[in-house]
C-alpha cells in the first residue's frame, strides 16, 4: 500500500505554483518529514489545470472541488482560492475528516475565520494559515536573539508592507478590490502579514488605533476596460499598536507605493539593541548590540547561512541565500511535521483568526475613530 501523503490543490495562480512546488521539493529539502504524494488538483479552467497537473505530475485533475472533498487518498486540502472562497472549502474539508493549509488572509472577516478555527478544532484536524515570512531564516535569527534578550527588553515595534502593483489607476479591478471578494484591502492583503510577524517577534496586540484611506476609488472593468467599477477596499492603512507585554507599534501599508517591490519591513528596537529587516533583502537582517566604546556603536549586517533556522537543508554556503519559494517549502514541512507527531502548528487556524482579529480592529477603529480591543471582536 502506498504510505505517502495525499495532497489536493485548489487554485493554479501565484499561490498555486508555490504550493506545488513546496510539496515537490519538501522530500528532498527535508528528508526526515513525511512523504507526499500529488493526488488531485482542481481549478475553473479545464486547459489551465490540466497543463498544469501534467507540469506538477499530479495524479488527477478535474473543475470540482467536490472531487477533492469526496476522494478519500486526499489527507491535506490546500488552499489558495481568492478570499471568498476559503471558508467554504476550508469548512467541507474539515467536516470530512481532511487537515487544510489555507493562504492567508484566512477569511474574508474576524467572524469567518472564528467560524473556521472552531470547526477546525471540533474536527480535531490539522490547519496551517500560509503566512510564509515567519519561516524565513532571517525572521528565525530575530526571534532566537529577541527570546534570547539579545536586545535587552522590546519597546517598539515598526511594522510596513509596501508594494506597488497597484499603483497604476488602469489597474483592472480584480478580485483583490472588493470587499466581497476580498474582505479588506491593502489592510487584509498585505497588513496581515505585519501583524503575523508582530504577534511572532514581540507578542499579542492589546489594542490598535486605524486609519484608512481609499486613493484609486474607481478601476476598469477587467471584462470591459471601457467602463468604471467602484472600489470599496483600503489601498493603504496606518495603525498604532499597543502590546500585551507594554511594547508599543506602528504597521503601515500600501500597494500604491511607488516602486516598492517587496517592501515587508520591520524595525524592532529594545532597551540594549534593534533589528532591521526588508524582505527585499531576505538573507539578512541588521543587527544592534549597545555595549562597548561609543565610537564603535553601530548596525552590523548578519548574512544568513546554515548556522541560521532551515538553511542548511538548502545549502551548505554561507550567503548564498533562500528564496521565496523557499519559504514555502519550510513552511509545507512545519504542517507535515505537525501532521506526523500530533503537534500544533503555527499559525493554526485560531491564530488565523486572532490576525483577523487586528485587522478588523483596525478598520473599526478608522472608521470610528477611537482605539479598539482585538479580543473584543
Ligand atoms: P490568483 O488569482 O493568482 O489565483 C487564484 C486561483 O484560484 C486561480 O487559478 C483561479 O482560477 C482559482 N479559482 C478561482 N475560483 C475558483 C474556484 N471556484 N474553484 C477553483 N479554483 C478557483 O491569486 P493568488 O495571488 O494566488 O492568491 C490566492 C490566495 O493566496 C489569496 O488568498 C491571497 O491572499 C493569497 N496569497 C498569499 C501570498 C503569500 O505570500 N502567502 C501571496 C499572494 C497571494
Amino acid at each position: 500500500m502506498d504510505q505517502r501523503t495525499g495532497v489536493g490543490l485548489v487554485g493554479t495562480g501565484f499561490m498555486g505554483k508555490c504550493h506545488a512546488l513546496a510539496f515537490q521539493a519538501v522530500r528532498a529539502t527535508f528528508p526526515d518529514t513525511l512523504r507526499v504524494r500529488l493526488r488531485r488538483l482542481v481549478d475553473v479552467d479545464p486547459a489551465v489545470t490540466e497543463a498544469f497537473a501534467r507540469a506538477f505530475d499530479f495524479e488527477r485533475w478535474s473543475t470540482r472541488f467536490e472531487d477533492l472533498i469526496e476522494d478519500p487518498d486526499v489527507l491535506i486540502v490546500a488552499i489558495t482560492t481568492p478570499n471568498f472562497l476559503h471558508q467554504e472549502m476550508a469548512l467541507a474539508a474539515m467536516a470530512v475528516g481532511k487537515h487544510v493549509y489555507c493562504e492567508k488572509p484566512l477569511a474574508l472577516d474576524a467572524a469567518g475565520a472564528r467560524t473556521m478555527a472552531e470547526a477546525a478544532e471540533r474536527a480535531g484536524v490539522k490547519t496551517l494559515v500560509g503566512y510564509n515570512y515567519l519561516r524565513s531564516p532571517a525572521v528565525g535569527l530575530a526571534r532566537e536573539v529577541i527570546r534570547s534578550g539579545g536586545i535587552g527588553d522590546v519597546i517598539h515595534f515598526r511594522g510596513a508592507h509596501f508594494e506597488d502593483f497597484l499603483a497604476d489607476p488602469a489597474a483592472p479591478r480584480t478580485w483583490r478590490l472588493t470587499r466581497a471578494t476580498a474582505g479588506g484591502g491593502a489592510l487584509g492583503d498585505m497588513g496581515s502579514h505585519v501583524v503575523s510577524l508582530a504577534r511572532h517577534l514581540v507578542g499579542g496586540i492589546e489594542e490598535v488605533m486605524g486609519a484608512t484611506q481609499t486613493v484609486i476609488a474607481e478601476r476598469p472593468d477587467p471584462r470591459e476596460p471601457g467602463r468604471r467599477l467602484p472600489v470599496d477596499v483600503d489601498d493603504q492603512a496606518q495603525a498604532l499598536l499597543r502590546f500585551e507585554n507594554g511594547a508599543s507599534g506602528t504597521l503601515e501599508t500600501s500597494w500604491l507605493a511607488q516602486g516598492r517591490k517587496m517592501g515587508l519591513t520591520f524595525e524592532i528596537t529594545g532597551t540594549r539593541g534593534a533589528i532591521l529587516f526588508d524582505q527585499e533583502r531576505m538573507n539578512e537582517i541588521r543587527l544592534f548590540q549597545g555595549g562597548g566604546p561609543r565610537r564603535l556603536h553601530g548596525f552590523k549586517t548578519i548574512l544568513m547561512g546554515p548556522d541560521h533556522p532551515h538553511y542548511a537543508c538548502f545549502c551548505p554556503a554561507p550567503g548564498h541565500g533562500l528564496g521565496f519559494n523557499d519559504l514555502k517549502t519550510i513552511e509545507v514541512k512545519a504542517l507535515l511535521d505537525g501532521i506526523r507527531d500530533g503537534t500544533p502548528i503555527d499559525p493554526d487556524f485560531r491564530a488565523g483568526l486572532e490576525i483577523a482579529q487586528v485587522i478588523e480592529a483596525i478598520q473599526l477603529s478608522a472608521a470610528e475613530g477611537r482605539w479598539v480591543r482585538p479580543d473584543a471582536l
